[in-house]
């Protein structure tokens, strides 16, 4: 999946916000973000989920020279930051063109990309060594071999395992998007996903790689729409989502990785063109409610739960989601779930 970030927007014309203020493994410096969308430039195939424009709203690609107008511009340093298609598969000039554009950013700028597993080699990593790059994100999707056919990945779980270890061993910092509610995938396999993933950081510190969740959503017109429309594909309900996302985070934080981000930035353009799947702006923090009771509940399965104030927001927002959780979970009724709860000072 190339892409997350947020928008270019007042010169892009789209409706996304413009910064995020993100923080960057490499340097433990904050840097708020620029990103570019080159919507699906130089992906190899068109994936069965995927419709960038949908995504992000936007459909134009900024020139090289159109970011370096942009960057030249800026006073202070930032994260540049090009997504939403295969940045390693552009043509190798194209590519330089919008490396080069980066060192025109203010002194201490970085730039990050996300790209396309197939387009990992030691000659590509090699040529990104003059430049300040802070992350290569991948889209993973999947480490299941039928999962990557169905979706049309193009590639096998080995090359996928190959292409993370190469940016690693290049020393890079790694981001690996993952996907829950893919057709073909389970529960069960996502989570193995993540130990293989955790077996290939091996001794390396916990935050050379960093993870990215997204649900699986049927958008309109993608060949996903087409296999839901012909009964070959059930997209997940939200409240199923939501329960995979949140555990895929608390089995990903049990095995060291930081989670930059869960679910995809809402967009006018995304809420439109969504038919089908677990879309909802707030799945991110409805995701970290399940993984915080799901903690809550190995510690205590039935309580009392001592938490920090700063918490109550996971158990009380969206409705007491999360106390709803706790209620389904434990099989206890809700207003019991309330008087087991000690609510730490700040
Ligand atoms: S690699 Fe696939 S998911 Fe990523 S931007 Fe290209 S078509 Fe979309």
């Amino acid at each position: 999946m190339g892409g997350d970030a947020q928008g270019m927007v007042a010169m892009l014309g789209a409706r996304i916000p413009v910064t995020d203020v993100i923080r960057t493994a490499s340097s433990c410096k904050r840097l708020p973000s620029i990103p570019f969308f080159l919507s699906m430039e130089s992906c190899p195939r068109r994936c069965v989920y995927c419709h960038q424009g949908e995504i992000t709203g936007v459909s134009r690609t900024p020139s090289p020279r159109f970011v370096r107008e942009a960057l030249v511009l800026l006073r202070e340093p930032r994260e540049v930051c090009f997504f939403g298609g295969s940045f390693t598969c552009l043509h190798e000039e194209r590519r330089k063109d919008y490396l080069d554009a980066v060192l025109t950013a203010p002194e201490g700028s970085l730039v990050r990309f996300s790209t396309h597993p197939q387009c990992i080699t030691h000659a590509i990593l090699d040529s990104l060594s003059p430049y300040p790059v802070s992350m290569i994100e991948l889209g993973i999707s999947s480490l299941d071999d039928g999962v990557l056919k169905i979706c049309n990945r193009g590639y096998t779980s080995e090359l996928a395992l190959s292409a993370m270890a190469s940016v690693l061993e290049s020393g890079f910092q790694l981001g690996a998007q993952m996907m829950i509610g893919l057709p073909g995938q389970t529960e069960d396999s996502s989570v193995e996903d993540l130990r293989k993933i955790a077996a290939l950081r091996g001794r390396r510190e916990r935050s050379s790689v960093t993870l990215r969740i997204y649900p699986c959503l049927v958008l309109e017109k993608t060949p996903l729409a087409e296999l839901m429309n012909r009964g070959a594909y059930s997209p997940l309900a939200l409240e199923e989502g939501v329960r995979r996302a949140g555990r895929l985070l608390f089995e990903a934080e049990r095995l060291g990785f930081p989670v930059q981000r869960i679910g995809l930035h809402e967009t006018e353009s995304l809420s439109r063109s969504v038919l089908a799947g677990p879309h909802h702006p707030a799945l991110g923090e409805m995701a970290r409610a399940v993984a915080f009771i799901t903690w809550l509940l190995e510690s205590s399965p039935y309580g009392p739960w001592e938490i920090n104030r700063r918490q109550i927001s996971l158990l009380r927002g969206h409705c007491k989601f999360g106390l709803r959780f706790m209620a389904e979970r434990t099989g206890l009724p809700l207003s019991d779930i309330e008087t087991r709860i000690r609510y730490a000072a700040l």
